[in-house]
């Protein structure tokens, strides 16, 4: 079995931490999620509700990551899924025999936001539009931090969360839309 993203270099076998049989690639450290195997260990964890959309992962993805993969069983183009608003990074399925591909150090950050049980909802297209939303909403901040500063844009971030939560919080939006109308 062939590496999706370099050819010529076989896969071998492999464990990841929390006991899933994969293909690993010994050249680029990316790691062939069989369907099969996948969806058998998937069974054997704990069942998670679906975490939030994480916003800015810190982690710098590999240098392969935006390469064109190919199924190292069906050699067709493996479809990409987006994690994370701010430097993002993908994963890939094969759309025809749904094995999963992850580049070198996206498991264990799968891991770490507890999603590498549910790799196969980041293909959803409900999660998809989540992602979008807190793509949205993390652009919407920075603008609004660009325009007021960081320290006024900080206040009004809390004041917006207070008035989400307050049961009268349309009052105090009133009032300030009255005052901010001229
Ligand atoms: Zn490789
Ligand atoms: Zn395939």
């Amino acid at each position: 079995m062939e590496c999706p993203k370099e050819r010529g270099i076989e896969l071998s076998d492999h464990v990841l931490p929390g006991g899933l049989a994969v293909k690993h690639c010994p050249s680029c450290a990316g790691n062939w999620l069989p369907v099969e195997d996948y969806t058998v260990w998937q069974q054997q964890q704990p069942a998670a509700n679906t975490p939030a959309v994480p916003a800015d992962l810190s982690y710098t993805p590999s240098l392969l990551d935006s390469r064109t993969a190919l199924c190292p069983n069906c050699r067709g183009f493996l479809s990409r899924a987006r994690v994370g608003s701010a430097n993002p990074f993908y994963v890939e399925r094969c759309p025809q025999c749904g094995g999963m591909w992850c580049d070198r150090g996206e498991w264990e950050v799968l891991a770490g936001l507890g999603l590498h049980t549910l790799i196969d909802q980041l293909f959803s297209s409900d999660w998809q539009s989540r992602m979008r939303e807190r793509e949205f909403t993390t652009r919407e901040r920075l603008a609004l931090i660009d325009k007021l500063g960081s320290d006024l844009a900080q206040q009004i971030f809390a004041l917006a969360e207070q008035l989400e939560k307050h049961p009268n919080g349309d009052f105090g939006v009133a009032y300030l839309m009255r005052r901010l109308d001229k």
